[in-house]
C-alpha cells in the first residue's frame, strides 16, 4: 500500500465513523415546516393521463376547444384545418402532454413541412413542425420557442410517426399596474428528450416582431395552431401545478 493510499483509506475511515457517530448520538435535522400530504394519485398508463389531469382530447371529440369546427376528428386523432382551436377552460402553470404526428406524406420544405404549434396561455408558441431532415432557421424548428430560443437537441421523429412533448410550465406574473413582475419559464421534453430547460422567455413569440410582454390574467388556455398542413393530434392532457400547502410551526433545530 503506498502512502497516499493509506492516507485516503486512513480519511474514508475517520469519514464512515462521523456518520455513524451522527446516527448514533439520535441527532436529527427538523425544517419547523409542517407540510400538508402530498395527494396521492394514480399515474395511469405510459403518456397517461395520470387520474389528476383534465383531459383536453380523447380521440373522440373536441367538445373541450372552441373554433375547433372546422378540425378533423377521426381513428382516434384529430387533423388539423383551418381555425385556431382554444380551451374553453384556462390554466395556470402546468403540466401539458400532447402528442402529435406530421403528415405522412412529405410536402413542402421549411416552415411549409407539417406547421403547426402548441400555445401556452393562447400566447406563447412551442413550435411544432417536421424537423427531421428539413433545413429551417434553427429558433422556429421542432421544439423552438418560436423566434427566442432553438431546441437544445433535434429530437424529432421520421414523417408520420407518433411523437410526444411534455411541457412544464411556468406562467409570467404581472403586478396590479399590468408590470410585469416574473418573465415565464418553460421546460420541454421532446419524444423524452429535454429541448427546453427552464427557458426564461422573453415575451410572446410573433413572426413580424420583437417579443414583448403584454400584461395578462394568471390563468389563460391552450390553443393549437393551423399553417395550412395536416399535422395530427391525440391524447392531449394537463395538469395545474400548485405548490403543496405548509405552515412553519417553530424554527429550524437540530435535536439530540
Ligand atoms: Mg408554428
Amino acid at each position: 500500500m503506498s502512502k497516499f493510499t493509506f492516507v485516503a483509506a486512513l480519511l474514508v475511515a475517520a469519514l464512515v465513523c462521523l456518520a455513524s457517530s451522527e446516527r448514533v448520538s439520535g441527532a436529527e435535522y427538523l425544517t419547523g415546516i409542517q407540510w400538508a400530504e402530498p395527494a396521492v394519485i394514480d399515474p395511469g398508463p405510459p403518456g397517461g393521463p395520470p387520474s389528476d389531469a383534465v383531459v383536453l382530447f380523447d380521440g373522440k371529440d373536441m367538445s373541450k376547444w372552441n373554433n375547433a369546427e372546422q378540425w378533423i376528428v377521426k381513428d382516434g386523432y384529430v387533423e388539423a384545418a383551418p381555425g385556431a382551436p382554444t380551451t374553453k377552460d384556462v390554466f395556470g402553470d402546468c403540466q401539458l402532454h400532447v402528442e402529435w404526428a406530421s403528415a405522412t406524406e412529405v410536402k413542402g420544405t421549411s416552415q411549409g413541412r407539417s406547421n403547426s404549434g402548441v400555445f401556452l396561455m393562447g400566447i406563447y408558441e412551442v413550435q411544432v413542425l417536421d424537423s427531421y431532415d428539413n433545413k429551417t432557421y434553427f429558433d422556429g424548428q421542432c421544439g423552438a420557442i418560436y423566434k427566442q430560443h432553438p431546441p437544445l437537441v433535434n429530437a424529432c421523429r421520421k414523417p408520420g410517426e407518433w411523437q410526444t412533448y411534455d411541457i412544464i410550465w411556468k406562467g409570467p406574473r404581472f403586478d396590479a399596474d399590468g408590470k410585469l413582475v416574473s418573465p415565464a419559464f418553460i421546460t420541454v421534453l421532446h419524444n423524452g428528450v429535454v429541448v427546453q430547460n427552464n427557458f426564461q422567455l422573453l415575451g410572446d413569440t410573433p413572426f413580424n416582431r420583437p417579443p414583448e410582454y403584454k400584461p395578462h390574467p394568471d390563468k389563460g388556455p391552450i390553443s393549437l395552431q393551423y399553417h395550412g398542413n395536416p399535422v395530427r393530434f391525440r391524447n392531449i392532457w394537463i395538469r395545474e401545478l400548485q405548490e403543496v400547502a405548509s405552515e412553519r410551526v417553530s424554527e429550524p433545530t437540530v435535536v439530540k
